[in-house]
């Protein structure tokens, strides 16, 4: 391939919203204890002028520093918090969240594309998230959707991810060809500070539920994507390749590589070596996640903690054409909804 790769950052947050809706949130809430005074939807009012300041000063202006051309952005992760209230609250709340990222992918749709959060809540049947979730993705142009293994918020009373009750979900997302990033919210678990271990346990603890299980067999078009840069398994993958061999599983690459893709949301050369020495290629995504929960400078190299880029540039062990599977290449094929909206554009 010898044009250019398009840079495609599969991990955005609307983590710059205007303070409205955080503050609509914070009603929302203390309204829990006393319905009648939950605040409307419409109470709400965001306009176009506040979207596009919100995202012209903070992302788009660091896709342009950065050199990346194209965000998949989903709802702040952290303000998920599918333990807060019931489904009503987790339905409602996603419904505003998802629109305000439908409002960015319009104003810029040559940098935006939106990934939906779904209305889950603890104890509540996965499939309750369908219309929504279909909403988003016919309604909207959702390429994929951040499905959370851990709605109750650090305490994991969810079943495995290879559960039943998951599959109306995994079979929605098979009809529309859609990828979910395994993605949690907030820890309300004191033992789990939620960015710094919450996300990676759970990326970790993802990876290790779909090794012991046969999901891929029931899916075999499934894909996930395990974001910040799958947690504990590259760096681990001798003992995961082991513990699939002492569990009479096949191979790993047949196992889980059709299904199961890394993010390089990892914040130093040497993590992303290890990445991308480890993981085939083709299980590689560019991503960033900025600006999310590193947002430092790192006073070893002048550079922001989340200019992923950089690290990807540096690896030594990448061809042009690795760098082009990384950036565009593999989100294309695992987002085969970005990919047609792309080549709609002559992309
Ligand atoms: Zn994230």
């Amino acid at each position: 391939m010898s044009r250019k790769p398009l840079i495609i950052d599969c991990h955005g947050h609307y983590t710059t919203a205007p303070q409205a809706l955080a503050d609509w949130r914070d009603r929302q809430i203390a309204g829990i204890q006393d319905p009648a005074q939950r605040p409307s939807p419409s109470d709400l009012r965001i306009g176009d002028d506040d979207l596009r300041e919100s995202i012209e000063k903070n992302q788009l202006r660091l896709m342009r520093e950065r050199g990346s051309d194209l965000t998949i952005f989903s709802p702040r992760a952290s303000f998920m918090a599918h333990h807060i209230g019931d489904f009503q609250v987790s339905s409602t709340w996603a419904a505003i969240c998802n629109e305000l990222c439908h409002r960015v992918a319009t104003l810029f749709p040559d940098e935006f594309v939106m990934a939906a959060m779904l209305p889950q809540s603890p104890g509540v049947d996965p499939a309750t998230c369908i219309p929504e979730l279909e909403k988003c993705v016919e309604e909207y142009g959702a390429v994929g959707i951040n499905l959370n293994p851990d709605p109750s918020g650090g305490h994991w009373t969810a079943p495995p991810l290879s559960d039943r009750s998951w599959y109306p979900i995994y079979e929605k997302m098979v009809e529309y060809d859609i990828p979910a990033m395994i993605h949690v919210s907030t820890s309300c678990n004191a033992c789990f500070h939620t960015t710094g271990a919450h996300y990676l346990n759970a990326d970790t603890t993802a990876f290790m539920q779909c090794l012991t299980s046969d999901l891929f067999k029931d899916f075999p078009t499934l894909r996930f994507v395990i974001p910040h840069g799958g947690g504990a398994a590259p760096y681990h993958w001798g003992r995961f390749r082991g513990l699939a061999q002492a569990l009479n599983k096949p191979l790993l690459d047949e196992h889980l590589l059709n299904n199961v893709f890394f993010d390089t949301c990892v914040y130093h050369q040497p993590g992303i070596d290890l990445l991308t020495r480890v993981i085939p290629v083709k299980n590689v995504l560019f991503a960033s996640e900025m600006i999310g929960a590193v947002r430092g400078i790192d006073p070893e190299t002048g550079h922001h903690f989340d200019d992923t880029k950089r690290y990807i540039e540096a690896a030594a062990t990448l061809s042009d054409a690795d760098r082009f599977q990384i950036y565009e290449g593999n989100a294309r094929r695992v987002y085969p909804r970005l990919d047609a909206a792309l080549k709609a554009k002559g992309l």
